[in-house]
This record gives structure tokens, sequence and C-alpha cells, in this order.
């Protein structure tokens, strides 16, 4: 094992990342110790980066490696650490992914089978990079996983760009569209073609939905949207108004408007107009807004009259992560996976991925270590 490893650490709003050296330490018992293989770049990271976020406004000492969604290699087992959740033997060297955030195990939430609705989960992604074990964050050479954790074992099928969005992106929608009870048959309109979307669109249909409406306005983003199984496209540079995208998923519904909405984009003005893209009874997957203080307008009699229901939808649970897995593997031939991290840099160019992914033009980029 190498003495030291590379880690870019973020230290608050207006600062570039920075690339430092840390000591590697043994894995205490029950943690794992990683390689970082890749390491991509969610809108979360984007929203702090860009500054929507304030880490340490909302109580997260600094500074930190940030990322979280990523994929590495075992270097080292911590006293304890046989197999990964599914009962599969590990070793020094297999692929694995991991839960990237750690529930108290004992609250409300945690109790009753809802682990990430823990209101120490969020809080529990990051850590001090200046303290022991320093490698909390994906953004470098080296991460700890800590002890508790959900981790599984990458089949040999399925390349690390297939699998680095497993534990946040992909876990993240499946577990949204099956916690808004998406049910087969039903038409589901999808607001944004990032990663998220992307995914969404698949996962929709994998779920059975009848149809799959995506709306964005960028052309490599609609484009992806289509190789993952959208039926109809709605590009915003053609419809540029709520009405006449409203007007048009009516049309493609036979009148009645879709039975799912999800925003997966992060823009509070777009609520307002997919809660009005649901027909009677239809329920609001609410996934992308996570900057806390922007807000939207909305008659809320509109949800009341109609039996729309709004869910919010933050981590996912452990078998989320197994199915996300699962979910590759058998559709890998069918979408074309390897595509969603369409720009790669090394750990050294962080920022300028950064810049270039908040253009908004790039489906997701990925730090290769
Ligand atoms: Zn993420
Ligand atoms: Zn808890």
């Amino acid at each position: 094992m190498a003495e030291k490893g590379k880690a870019a650490i973020y230290k608050g709003l207006g600062h570039r990342m920075e690339i430092v050296e840390y000591p590697i330490s043994e894995p205490e018992p029950g943690a794992i110790l990683l390689k970082t293989r890749r390491a991509n770049i969610c809108g979360s990271d984007l929203h702090v980066w860009r500054g929507d976020v304030d880490l340490a406004n909302l109580g997260q000492p600094l500074p930190i490696i940030m990322g979280h969604e990523m994929t590495g290699t075992v270097v080292q087992l911590g006293e304890g650490v046989l197999t990964d959740s599914a009962g599969e033997p590990l070793a020094t060297g297999d692929r694995i992914v991991h839960r990237y955030f750690y529930p108290c195990g004992h609250c409300w939430a945690c109790l009753t089978g809802q682990d990430y609705a823990c209101p120490l989960a969020s809080f529990s992604v990051y850590g001090v990079s200046e303290d022991q074990p320093h490698f909390l964050g994906a953004y470098a050479e080296y991460y700890f996983i800590r002890p508790n954790h959900v981790v599984f074992k990458v089949p040999d099928d399925l390349s690390d760009e297939m699998v680095a969005s497993a534990n946040c992106a992909l876990s993240q929608v499946i577990f949204g569209l099956e916690k808004v009870g998406l049910n087969f048959g039903e038409t589901i309109v999808i607001q944004g073609a990032g990663g998220l979307g992307i995914y969404a669109t698949a996962v929709a249909k994998e779920m059975g939905a009848k149809k799959v409406i995506v709306i964005d306005g960028i052309d490599e983003r609609l484009e992806m949207a289509k190789a993952f199984g959208a039926d109809e496209l709605i590009d915003m540079r053609q419809l540029a108004t709520p009405a006449e995208r409203m007007m048009k998923v009516r049309e493609l519904t036979d009148g009645w408007g879709a039975n799912v909405v999800a925003e997966l984009v992060g823009f509070p003005h777009i609520v307002a107009e997919g809660l009005d893209l649901l027909g009677n009874g239809g329920r609001y997957l609410e996934i992308g807004n996570i900057s806390p203080l922007k807000t939207f307008e909305f008659d809320p009699s509109a949800i009341v009259l109609n039996n729309k229901s709004i869910i919010g939808v933050m981590l996912y649970p452990p078998p989320t992560l197994k199915k996300a897995l699962d979910l590759l593997s058998r559709t890998k031939n069918k979408y074309p996976f390897d595509k969603i991290l369409s720009h790669s840099y090394p750990l050294e160019e962080i920022n300028e991925a950064f810049a270039e992914q908040d253009k908004g033009h790039i489906c997701r980029s990925s730090i290769v270590l």
C-alpha cells in the first residue's frame, strides 16, 4: 500500500478545490479501504461548487473532500469484513459499489425501516479531511467505507463507466419511481434529461411505463433520452412556454395528463408546471431540488381538488443499490449506459471538470483515478 494519496479538498464558497496529499491509514474494524477508480460529478456536487448550497451554513465542518458517486477497488478489508451485503465473499482487488451515507440505526426512521429518511444520513456523507482517516469523499485516490456500510461486489460483465453512477443517480431514480408508485401501463413525464433524467427514462421503461415523455432543451440530452427509451421528446426551444408544453402533454395522453411527473433537474420554478402536467389522481416525484430557500408559487387547491400528491425522495434503502447493479447487468445491451459519463478528467483538472459540467451541455463528467 502507498503511504500517501492525493485528494482534492474543498474549503468553502468561492474557493477552487486544491490538490493535497494525506497519509493513508489502515481501515478500522468493519471498514474498507478503497482505491478510487471513478468519481463522478453529481448534480448535488455541482450545486455546492456553484454556490447554490453553502455547506458551512448547513453545519458541515470544512474542509472536506467532495464527491460521493463513485466506484473503486478493495485495497484492504477491516477486521470482520468478509462479505458484501449480499453475502458474496470479498477480497483485495474486488471492484465494489457502496451506499455513500450512514444512517444512525436508532431514530424513528431507522427503526421503522426507512433509514434513507434518517436525519443524520445526509450529514454523514462527508467528514473533515484534515482529520483521520482523511479520505471520506470521492475526489481522491483513496476512500474509506465506514463500518455499518452497505456494499456490493461489481459483476465482471459491468465496466467502471457503467457502474460509477449506480450508488447515487441510478439508485436514486429507482427508489424514487418505486416510492411514487409508477405502475405498469402508466404514462410519465420526466422534467430534465441530465444524468438522473436519462436513468429515469430507462428505469420507467423497465418498470412497464406505457409512455415516457422527456422534456429538455439541449440536443445532446434529448438524443440520450431517446437512446434510453424515451417514447416522446418535448424540446423546450420549440415549445417555449409552460402552456404550450401542457397542451402537448395533454395531446400525448389522450387529453388526460400524466399519471406521474418526475422533477429531476433542480429548478424550483418548474415544479408548478410539473404539477399542472399531471392528470387527476397523478403523483409528482420531487428529487432534483436540493438547494434550500429556493421557492415557487402554486395554488394548493389544484392538488386537493384534483387528488394530486407530491412525493419528495432523498437517498435510498440498501436493496436499491443491488437492484441498480442487477438492472445494469440485465439491460446493458439495451441501453448505452457506458455513454452517460461522456467526459473524463484526471484529479488535477477537477476545477476545469466542474466548470465544463456547469455549462449544462455535458450529460455527466467523471474523474478517473
Ligand atoms: Zn449524488
Ligand atoms: Zn436514524
